[in-house]
C-alpha cells in the first residue's frame, strides 16, 4: 500500500508529492515550498508521519518544482535527482528563470544534483518501486515516475487532468510531447491513478476519453497523419477461432440466446448466464490475436488508427492496437449488477477466474460481465460517432453490418472519403452504397487493404 500527500506550492500552485508506504520510508517529488509557511508544513507533515526520505525525484528541472530542494538537502542528506536531459535546465536555472517564465525576484539556493535519472532508471523505496519513463516535449529531460505493481505514476507537467503541458517554451518540443503521451497511455492500463505537476489527480482511462490533447483529431493536427477508422466485427475474432454469433454456424444455433445473454435471462437465472461468460472468458486466454489484428496494430505506424469494435474480445488490444473502443463491452472486466456502467464497479478480472454468485462489485451488488446484454443500451454509442465524424478513411472488417446500432455508424462518415468493407460474404449494393468490397476474410483482406492504403 502506498500513501501519496499532495501539498499545493508557491504562486505558480505545483505539487509536491510525498510517497510514502508501510515500511515509512518515502521519496519527495518535486520539492517546492517557498514561503516559510509553506516549508514549515512540509518539514512537519515528514515529522508527525515519522517518515524517511531516501530519494528527492524531479519530474522536470522548471523553477516552480525545485523550489525546496536546499531544504530537502539540508534536513535529509538528499540532493535533487532528474534525467540527464534536463541537466541543462539545471544549469541554467538562476539565469533563465526570469526570461522564460517572467517571474522576477526569486533569490534561492540552487541544488545541483549530483546524479541525473536514465530512462527506465528504478527507484525503490521501502516496499516498492517507482520506474522513471523519460518523457520529453515540455522539457528535454520531463520524466514521468511509475509504480506499476499500485498503478500510480507521477506525470508532471507531461499530463495534466484535461490537458497536458505546454511544449512552446524554451526546450520544449511538440513532436516530443506527443510521442511521450502516446507512450505512457499506452504502457499504463486505465484504471491507472496519475499525479500531475498542477491541479489535480486523474486516471489514464479519463485522461483517454476526456483529454482534448490526447483525441486522434489533435495528434492528426500535429502530424499530419491520416485518421484510419476500423469498425469490427465477429468476423474478424472468428479466424481466430471465436465462434461468431449470427452466422448459420455460429453460437447461437446451438444455444439459447434470450435464456443466456439477454438481461431478462440474466434477472430470471443468474448462475446460468453466469456459467455461459465464466466459460467464454475462460476460453479467451485458449485463442490468439490473428494477422489481421496484428496488420491493424502495425498500421498505428502511419496512421492514427481508432478501432471500434462490437467484439468483446480483447484480441485487438493483445495485438498492440492502442486505441479501441469497445460498443459491447469487454469479457476480462466485471462490473455491478445494479449499475454496469458505474466506472467505480467496473474492474478488470482474471479471465481464468470465474464470477461466482455472492461475489459483490464495488457498489454491493452482484458481480456481472461487463458486457451488454441484449435488451440493454449499447456503450460509446456517442463517442463512437465522434470518432467516426472524424476519419479520414473508414474500413468496416467482419461485421455483417445487421447489427444495430452498430451499422448506423456508417451514416456518420463524411462525404467522399475512400471506405472500404473487408467481408466474404455476397452484401446487398445498397447497403454498401460507396465502399469498395473487399470480398474475403479478415486474414487475406487485410493485405489487400493495406496495399490499397498504400495507393490513396
Ligand atoms: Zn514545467
Amino acid at each position: 500500500m502506498v500513501n501519496v500527500k499532495r501539498f499545493v506550492f508557491n504562486p505558480a500552485q505545483a505539487n509536491c508529492y510525498v510517497v510514502s508506504d508501510e515500511t515509512k520510508e518515502c521519496v519527495i517529488i518535486d520539492p517546492c515550498a517557498r514561503s516559510e509557511q509553506e516549508r514549515v508544513q512540509f518539514q512537519r507533515y515528514i515529522q508527525e508521519e515519522g517518515l524517511i526520505p531516501v530519494r528527492c525525484l524531479l519530474t522536470h528541472g522548471h523553477y516552480d518544482h525545485i523550489l525546496s530542494c536546499d531544504l530537502v538537502r539540508d534536513l535529509y542528506g538528499l540532493y535533487p535527482e532528474v534525467h540527464q536531459r534536463d541537466k541543462a535546465w539545471m544549469d541554467l536555472v538562476d539565469k533563465k528563470i526570469e526570461e522564460v517564465f517572467g517571474v522576477g525576484g526569486f533569490k534561492y539556493d540552487i541544488v545541483k544534483p549530483q546524479h541525473y535519472l536514465q530512462d527506465n532508471e528504478v527507484i525503490a523505496f521501502g516496499s516498492h518501486r517507482l520506474i522513471t519513463l523519460h518523457t520529453p516535449g515540455h522539457s528535454p529531460g520531463s520524466a514521468v515516475f511509475y509504480c506499476e505493481e499500485e498503478h500510480i505514476a507521477f506525470t508532471g507537467d507531461t499530463l495534466f487532468r484535461k490537458g497536458v503541458g505546454r511544449s512552446d517554451m524554451l526546450y520544449g518540443w511538440i513532436e516530443d510531447l506527443m510521442n511521450s503521451l502516446r507512450h505512457i497511455t499506452t504502457l499504463m492500463p486505465n484504471n491507472c491513478m496519475i499525479y500531475p505537476g498542477h491541479y489535480l489527480d486523474s486516471t489514464i482511462g479519463f485522461e483517454k476519453k476526456k483529454n482534448p490533447y490526447l483525441l486522434p483529431s489533435w495528434y492528426k493536427k500535429n502530424t499530419g497523419m491520416k485518421h484510419l477508422v476500423v469498425l469490427t466485427g465477429a468476423g474478424i475474432s472468428k479466424e481466430s477461432g471465436l465462434s461468431t454469433f449470427r452466422d448459420k454456424d455460429g453460437m447461437w444455433q446451438n444455444l439459447n440466446a434470450p435464456r443466456l445473454a439477454s438481461i431478462q435471462g440474466y434477472r430470471k437465472n443468474r448462475s446460468a448466464v453466469l456459467d455461459f461468460y465464466n466459460a467464454r472468458r475462460k476460453n479467451l486466454l485458449t485463442v490468439e490475436p490473428n494477422h489481421a489484428h496484428k496488420v491493424l496494430a502495425e498500421l498505428e505506424k502511419d496512421y492514427v488508427v481508432s478501432i471500434i469494435t462490437q467484439n468483446v474480445d480483447d484480441l485487438h488490444e493483445r495485438a498492440g492496437s492502442t486505441n479501441v473502443l469497445h460498443l459491447h463491452g469487454e469479457l476480462r472486466k466485471v462490473t455491478g449488477s445494479n449499475n454496469p456502467n458505474d466506472p467505480n464497479c467496473i474492474i478488470e478480472k482474471p479471465l481464468d477466474e470465474p464470477i461466482s454468485i455472492g461475489e459483490k462489485a464495488a457498489d454491493g451488488s452482484q458481480l456481472r460481465p461487463f458486457v451488454v446484454f441484449f435488451g440493454e443500451k449499447v456503450l460509446n454509442m456517442k463517442p463512437a460517432e465522434r470518432i467516426v465524424k472524424d476519419a479520414d478513411i473508414f474500413v468496416i472488417i467482419g461485421t455483417s453490418l445487421q447489427v444495430y446500432p452498430a451499422a448506423e455508424l456508417k451514416d456518420y462518415v463524411p462525404w467522399k472519403i475512400p471506405c472500404y468493407i473487408i467481408d466474404p460474404s455476397e452484401l446487398w449494393s445498397g447497403d454498401i452504397y460507396g465502399f469498395e468490397h473487399i470480398q474475403t476474410t479478415a486474414v487475406v483482406g487485410i493485405d489487400i487493404l493495406k496495399d490499397k492504403l498504400a495507393h490513396i
